[in-house]
């Protein structure tokens, strides 16, 4: 790609200017991308019914077609152009979490691009809650298609920083509302299948679905959760294994279990490595902050651990504080499954390359 000029424009996030929203909608209607932010992540949009504006998404992310992109719409009637039939499920949880981080998979309209659904007779709709996004979609008058505004294989971005950081000089314009609330990407709720079943975890938890719909099913277990990894044969992760997107460019090992024992393993393992040369990043939460103080790792806390919005706020800024530090290797803690956890979990196990010690 021939790089281009990357505009950055700062936007109030809970009264979005009208001249800065005009300016951003009128690139999208003329099928450029624009970078927005969510209540997640931050975005990288396209019109959904544009296949030109489609591709660049693609060749933006360095992304394989495969991967199917999610809609987002300000408005439910806006869902008539992109299903065929709603399912009563779906207007349920549209009324109990629309506007907001739940995306659900729907019966696909034969008018949506394939380009979004990869070819699938199904397609993912959701309704964010950011009043940017809200204000955009609707100036730009068409749902947007948009997965996180990164590289491929890379982290998901929360600040403008990390985007630009990504994608500066592949995107015309950025919209700068600041951090996102969230932190972690949108659940997918598949409403195709027998059961409602969590494709994803995400920002609405299993609890808040099951106080709706009491039959959800929690993400099937990955196969590789359970493999323990042992630090004297494994203790390099490499890339390759990764299993998907939420990599960081540095190999990341996992540490479950007891927080006694997380604590112990992790920081015998730090010794090591610093005694060998290396320069190692820990991340870990406030209260374990005194066990590593004095263990020559460079330290990122995302928060006090028994409160997951705020780990999970903190969790992509995190990784990507300690790429920026330039360390070789990032031991990290696991953390509840509760609430948000499980959505925390999820990434971390995925940064690791499905590889757990414990
Ligand atoms: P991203 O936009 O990069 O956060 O990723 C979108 C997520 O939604 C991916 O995990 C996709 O596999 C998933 N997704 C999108 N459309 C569908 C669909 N029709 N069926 C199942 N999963 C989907
Ligand atoms: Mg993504």
């Amino acid at each position: 790609m021939k790089p281009i000029h990357t505009e950055v424009i700062k936007v109030n996030p809970m009264y979005p200017e009208p001249t800065k929203i005009e300016h951003a909608a009128k690139l999208l209607r003329s099928g450029e991308v624009v970078v927005f932010p969510t209540e997640t992540v931050y975005g990288l949009g396209a019109d959904a019914f544009q296949p030109v504006a489609l591709e660049r998404i693609f060749s933006v992310k360095g992304r394989p077609y495969s991967d199917p992109l999610i809609v987002h719409i300000a408005d439910e009637h806006e869902l008539e152009q992109l299903t065929t039939t709603i399912p009563s499920k779906a207007k349920q949880l549209a009324e109990a979490f629309w506007p907001g981080p739940l995306t659900i998979i729907v019966p696909c309209n034969p008018r949506v691009p394939h380009l979004v659904t990869a070819g699938l007779d199904t397609v993912a709709i959701r309704m964010p809650r950011h009043p940017v996004a809200l204000a955009l979609i609707r100036a730009a008058g068409s749902p947007l298609a948009a997965p996180s505004a990164n590289r491929f294989m890379h982290v998901s971005p929360t600040t403008a920083q990390h985007v630009l950081a990504d994608l500066g000089g592949r995107v015309p314009l950025i919209l700068d509302a600041g951090p996102c609330e969230v932190g972690v990407e949108s659940t997918v709720l598949d409403l195709c299948s027998a059961i409602p079943t969590i494709l994803r975890p995400g920002g609405v938890s299993l609890e808040a679905l099951h106080t709706v719909l009491p039959e959800v099913q929690p993400p099937p277990q990955r196969h590789l959760e359970n493999k323990e990894a042992h630090l004297d044969t494994t203790a390099q992760a490499s890339p390759g294994q990764m299993l998907t997107h939420y990599a960081p460019t540095i190999p990341l090992l996992l540490f479950d279990g007891s927080i006694e024992t997380m604590r112990d393993t992790m920081l015998t393992e730090v010794k090591r490595r610093v005694r060998q040369g290396e320069r190692v990043g820990v991340l870990v939460a406030d209260e374990d902050i005194p066990t590593f103080q004095d263990s020559g790792a460079v330290i990122r806390s995302l928060g006090k651990a028994d409160i997951p919005e705020q780990v999970a706020a903190a969790l992509f800024a995190g990784l990507r504080a300690l790429e920026a530090a330039e360390v070789q290797i990032i031991l990290c803690r696991n953390f509840d499954e509760h609430g948000l956890g499980l959505a925390i979990r999820d990434r971390l196990l995925k940064a690791a390359g499905g590889k757990v010690f414990r």
